[in-house]
């Protein structure tokens, strides 16, 4: 039987993530002895645990269907292969940092001066695209280190919070790209994995959907059921149905994450009482 095969971080920071969406899809993986491989009893699936770096090169030749990897590695490799979804995971940026003190002018400052980083291509592009001259220096960890050694004057490198170069006495001037996890897929795949694939990718839009959503339960005043209706969406209208206490009705509604604060402050504002949120475990629509 045809199987996907699908190749993920072995482990660190994608890892957690990217496991989570596999069972989110229903994707079942038996926990194998050597952690190279494990098969999964309810989709015909192949899991692979490989560094992140070797992710694109094994989906571009085919050793894998497909992979999933941050957009900062799969755009450093350059190697052939499609994104054919972007994941909502592994956010960050890569960005410029320089000394803390360090008085910042612009692209121009990095004219001439040594910038350590472990994505050399995308930096080289970035200089380029600014019209600068530097010399990258091409480290593989704990770039933050390089200006404090004397290595380089600035580094480029991945950041979330911002915390490791404050520790570092160095701060970040620009970025370079925003990335998060996404999934890739060989330039010539099958029929068979094809159709694998649009069945991942359903379940994967699903559940993308449901975490970006939330069930919203309230109950209403009759008097301003028209006002707050109107606050709700939903996925078609809400429902409204009656409460046994005359003159109220229970409504119930998807509201998405992004405006999820400032609907609640209105419904609460129109007169709505007992909201209660609940997570959504799947939408199809
Ligand atoms: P591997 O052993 O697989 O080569 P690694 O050390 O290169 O792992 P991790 O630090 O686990 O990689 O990061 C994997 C990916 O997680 C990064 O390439 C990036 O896409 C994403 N990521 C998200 N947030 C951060 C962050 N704050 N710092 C570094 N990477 C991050
Ligand atoms: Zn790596």
């Amino acid at each position: 039987m045809t199987k996907l095969k699908i190749a993920i971080q072995k482990s660190g920071r994608l890892y957690d993530d990217s496991v989570k969406l596999l069972k989110d899809c229903g994707i079942d993986l038996k926990n194998g002895v050597n952690k190279l491989k494990a098969e999964c009893d309810n989709f015909p699936m192949e899991i692979y645990f490989l560094r992140d770096d070797d992710i694109p090169q094994y989906v571009e030749d085919a050793v894998a269907d497909v992979g999933i990897v941050g957009e900062n590695v799969f755009y450093e490799k350059n190697k052939r292969a499609d994104i054919v979804e972007q994941l909502g995971f592994g956010k960050c940026r890569l960005a410029v940092a320089i000394g803390k003190a360090d008085h910042y002018s612009g692209a121009g400052f990095l004219s001439g001066k040594r910038i350590a980083t472990s994505y050399p291509v995308l930096v080289q592009q970035w200089l380029d695209k600014n019209g600068v001259q530097a010399e990258i220096q091409e480290i593989s960890g704990s770039v933050e280190i390089a200006p404090g050694i004397g290595l380089a004057e600035a580094i480029v490198d991945l950041v979330s919070s911002g915390s490791t170069l404050f520790m570092n006495g160095l701060k970040e001037v620009e970025t370079v790209l925003k990335s998060q996890a996404v999934l890739i897929r060989n330039e010539r795949l099958g029929e068979a994995q094809q159709q694998l694939l649009e069945k991942f990718l359903f379940r994967i839009r699903s559940v993308k959907k449901a975490r970006n959503n939330k069930y919203v339960l309230l109950n209403a005043p009759n008097d301003r059921l028209q006002e707050i209706i109107r606050l709700l969406p939903g996925m078609k209208s809400p429902t409204v149905l009656p409460l046994a206490e005359e003159g109220w009705s229970s409504v119930h509604s998807v509201i998405s994450e992004n405006d999820f604060w400032d609907i609640i402050e209105r419904l609460k504002d129109a007169g709505a009482q007992g909201i209660l949120v609940v997570p959504i475990e799947k939408m199809v629509i």
